[in-house]
């Protein structure tokens, strides 16, 4: 029942059918069809503030840009005005974005709705409260792509997070870090940015502003965990990164367009979960690994936050090797039918295998259940099914 209060304020707001029916047609244009910032079609708001259609999400996101000011509402609102109607008409997703993305760099990743939550955040504070991508605003501070700053990293060997000195330098081409300040101290390590990758991984880290950075160290995949104190920071070092990056592929790879570029700039963690491994002999026991599919490496280690693998395993594509991931046991080359029943991770009964095939070893996995074996085995066939690009013959 409503209070006598809220019975006058339903009273003075009466359903519009006319406006609401008005605010689906618009959401029907192609160009509003999704949200505006993540792409997700699942458009369930309005700012009628800036005049778009938003998901669930982003339109959260929008309420904390500038509480009060930014008015968003579900599209199903009884409150939308003939004001608000005309803004959402004038406007629209397209125009919108026309404006708040016009000088948008090409460093910086677009995220959609798939992505951890503080890029999205960050995503839609640079467009729209630092409104960084418009015409006429100061370059971010990340095309500089030279850095300087603290994060937080955990010891390799301690595992504490300890707050080191990071240095970016696109002169140099490297990522360095100190665990002591002062002059004439050597870095602790000088990281190649031809091999840096970097991966925003909060749930990984245990921490919002979590990021895993991977490189080669003497010929091995070596990863740092980090975090930053403010999610603003930690995006602005991943730009950093990828920044300087695209920089040195464009004078690496003259020919070849900045748009062609970015289609591999940021290599993705397709997948990772516990599995069970089978060593490589016959009669070898199942152990508990961490595994992870970046780009075409299979990476397997004791644990989730490791810096340096078990081992690792190139993913080639079928049209240039011979690369298979079954369910089947093949019956080529060795592999592993006696199962040991001593670890209480997973129902060792032979159930939810899986084999992955390379031309030097055959590997076998077990997954916990059939749903994540599908999905293990989608995923490494999504990888072999590609061809490789000219950078990976390379
Ligand atoms: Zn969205």
């Amino acid at each position: 029942m409503y209070s006598n209060e809220e019975k006058t304020e339903v009273q003075s707001r009466p359903t519009n059918p006319t406006l609401i029916s008005r605010i689906q047609d618009l959401k029907k244009l192609p160009e509003n069809n999704n949200c505006s910032d993540c792409k997700s079609k699942y458009v369930t708001h309005v700012s009628c503030s800036i005049g778009i259609f938003l998901c669930a999400q982003c339109a959260k996101f929008h309420e904390q840009l500038k509480p009060g000011l930014n008015r968003v509402m579900p599209i199903t609102s009884n409150d939308f005005t003939e004001l608000d109607i005309k803004l959402i008409q004038d406007i629209g997703n397209k125009i919108s974005n026309s404006t708040y993305e016009r000088k948008m760099p090409p460093c910086y990743r677009r995220p959609t709705y798939n992505d951890p939550i503080v890029m999205m955040e960050q995503w839609i504070c640079a467009k729209y409260e630092r409104k960084e991508f418009m015409e006429g605003m100061p370059l971010p501070d990340y095309l500089a792509r030279t850095k300087e700053g603290y994060l937080w990293k955990r010891g390799k060997d301690n595992k504490q997070f300890k707050i080191r000195k990071f240095i970016l330098c696109k002169q140099t081409k490297t990522l360095k870090y100190f665990t002591k300040e002062g002059a004439n101290i050597p870095p602790k390590a000088e990281l190649s940015l031809d091999t840096i990758d970097a991966f925003i991984v909060p749930e990984k880290i245990g921490h919002s502003n979590g990021m895993q950075i991977v490189y080669e160290s003497k010929g091995f995949t070596r990863s740092l965990y980090v975090y930053s104190e403010t999610s603003e920071e930690l995006i602005s070092w991943y730009a950093s990164i990828y920044a300087a990056k695209l920089q040195w592929q464009q004078i690496a790879f003259p020919c070849t367009r900045v748009e062609e570029l970015c289609l591999d700039l940021w290599p993705q963690i397709v997948k990772e979960g516990w599995l069970m491994k089978c060593g490589p002999r016959r009669n070898d026991n199942f152990y508990k690994r961490w595994v992870c599919l970046v780009n075409r490496k299979l990476l397997y280690y004791l644990d989730s936050l490791d810096a340096f693998p078990k081992g690792e395993v190139f993913i080639g594509s079928k049209h240039s090797g011979c690369y298979e991931v079954t369910i089947e046991e093949s019956t080529e080359g060795d592999s592993c039918k006696v199962l040991p029943r001593n670890d209480s991770a997973f129902s060792l009964d032979g159930g939810f295998m899986f084999f992955v095939r390379t031309p030097q070893r055959l590997f076998t996995f077990q997954a916990e259940s059939a749903e994540s074996r599908k999905e293990w085995v989608d995923a490494l066939l999504a990888v072999i099914e590609k061809p490789l690009t000219p950078f990976e013959q390379s």
